[in-house]
């Protein structure tokens, strides 16, 4: 079995201009689950993705102006994410470590956001229609888009950036984390004959491509996301092209629960609002604060989930959360834990890395940790999560709103109206109610603070990739006329 899914990345390569291209270089995939280098793909040079650009920036030519064109390729290229579904999951549970079942929904969404965009008509909004003048406001592709990936969801972000600026009249060049190029470059190679050469180009290499995609200046936007130091930096670098800009960051998300919510009835929502592909999501709950009435009883039954999820092989039959997608990340989480353990933190449940290979960390719930501890402040992303107790709701709030972060935040309770009053507090680009996390390509995405510039999906998220252009025609005056 594991020899398949490695021969389905073997020889993968890069698309530009409607071509499979090696690189001078390679990079090398490791699978997270056993460690083991499972293959190597292309590390793309400067070489490289000029001649991307060159193709991206020729293929806006009968591209920009055909809306009906680009509404059937994003159809056929839904379809074919939809036909390769299976083939697709695997390559991503490779080079992720996340259970198949949690690849095969993403490649699921990957696929609906191609068909939401195909569906997408490209708005005139008529500001004055009258006998004296016409004033509309008309949308314009912004030209060659950048799409910068991260490893956590590297097939949803990508299918966001690429079906909206497709939708807007956009072409793409695209680069992939170097920890999981696996998956997209596998999309590129089904794709090569059903889009139109250049209009796509999928380039994997590391943060070096990356900032030569910000500092050129064919590149008319960068759609990033990734960690808020790297957007901070793209900001800075992009400033000298006047690059419009995309930025989907890290986030720090709390979770408050109100005192009338039943923690038998939360708990399970909560933990997989925060354990899901072992909290590697940005918009994951990152911190929750419980009420003091029923903060142990929330925790007793949080540490109990957590004690009976046990990570697994990203391909064993039921698996439900697998390792930490790479070292590095692995590295950081044991550390805040250990920090956290230090500094007066109470291990409740997990809390030790499995003896074995593969980057595997148990469920680890942590109570009675300080807000200052940096398992509060910072983003862990991974299965580790701090429940921090408290008395008076305005404390809470405070508390959820005092970081430089603003992605999401979630408030839980059966009270509706009370819950919704603490949620029009909080600072974040989405707030839920009972309920967290939830992205679809409908409803506008993004954060407040640094989490981010922007929004993607939705009207809105269109925009973003659009440049609005106003219209504005005197009309002749009866007796002119
Ligand atoms: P990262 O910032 O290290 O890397 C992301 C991508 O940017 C990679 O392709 C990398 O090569 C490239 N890159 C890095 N520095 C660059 C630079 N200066 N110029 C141009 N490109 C550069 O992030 P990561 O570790 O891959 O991903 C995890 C982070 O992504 C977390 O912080 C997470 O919260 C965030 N994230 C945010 C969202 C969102 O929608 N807000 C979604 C998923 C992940």
């Amino acid at each position: 079995m594991r020899e398949d899914i490695r021969a389905g990345v073997s020889n993968l390569k890069m698309l530009i201009n409607g071509q499979g291209v090696t690189s001078a270089q390679n990079l090398e995939v490791i699978n997270p689950c056993n460690e083991e280098i499972v293959a190597q793909v292309p590390d793309a040079t400067v070489t490289d993705l000029d001649q991307a650009i060159t193709a991206a920036k020729s293929a806006l030519v009968g591209w920009s102006d055909d809306e009906a064109l680009r509404k059937s390729v994003l159809l056929s290229i839904a379809s074919v994410i939809h036909e390769n579904q299976e083939a697709l999951a695997r390559a991503l549970s490779l080079e992720t470590g996340l259970p198949l079942a949690n690849t095969k929904d993403e490649v699921g969404m990957a696929a609906y956001f191609f068909k939401y965009r195909s569906k997408t008509v490209v708005p005139v909004d008529i500001i004055h229609d009258d006998e004296r003048q016409r004033v509309q406001v008309v949308r314009k592709p912004v030209g060659v888009v950048g799409a910068i990936i991260p490893w956590n969801a590297p097939m949803m972000i990508a299918s966001e950036k690429i079906s909206t600026a497709f939708a807007a009249g956009n072409t793409v060049v695209l680069k992939t984390s170097p920890l999981a190029p696996l998956a997209l470059l596998l999309l590129g190679q089904l794709l090569a004959d059903k889009v139109p050469a250049g209009v796509l180009n999928i380039l994997s290499g590391g943060d070096v491509i990356g900032k030569q995609m910000v500092a050129d200046p064919r590149i008319g936007m960068i759609s990033f996301t990734g960690s808020t130091e790297a957007g901070k930096a793209i900001m800075a670098s992009g400033g000298a092209t006047l690059k419009r800009l995309s930025l989907e960051l890290g986030g720090n998300d709390p979770a408050i629960v109100l005192p009338d919510a039943n923690p038998k009835k939360v708990a399970s929502k909560l933990f997989w609002g925060a354990f899901y592909r072992s909290g590697q999501i940005c918009a994951a709950i990152k911190r929750v604060y419980a009420h003091e009435s029923m903060y142990d009883e929330l925790v007793a039954a949080m540490a109990q989930l957590a004690a009976k999820t046990t990570p697994a092989d990203a391909f064993d039959e039921g698996a439900l959360i697998g390792p930490l997608a790479n070292r590095e990340q692995f590295e950081k989480v044991k550390a805040l834990l250990e920090r956290a353990e230090a500094e007066g933190g109470r291990v409740a449940a997990g809390g030790k890395a499995l003896d074995q290979s593969g980057y595997y960390l148990q469920p680890t719930i942590v109570s009675h940790v300080d807000a200052s501890n940096p398992l509060v402040r910072e983003e862990q992303f991974g299965p580790l999560l701090p429940i921090i107790q408290y008395t008076n709701i305005d404390d809470a709030i405070a508390q959820a709103n005092d970081t430089d972060y603003g992605l999401g935040a979630s408030v839980w309770s059966d009270d509706l109206e009370q819950a919704e009053a603490v949620a029009a507090c909080l600072q974040a680009g989405s707030v839920w109610v009972n309920r967290h996390g939830i992205v679809m390509p409908d409803i506008p995405f993004g954060g407040f603070k640094h989490s981010g510039l922007g929004r993607a999906n939705g009207d809105v998220g269109l925009d973003a990739y659009s440049e609005l252009q106003t219209v504005s025609i005197a009309k002749p005056k009866p007796a002119e006329a």
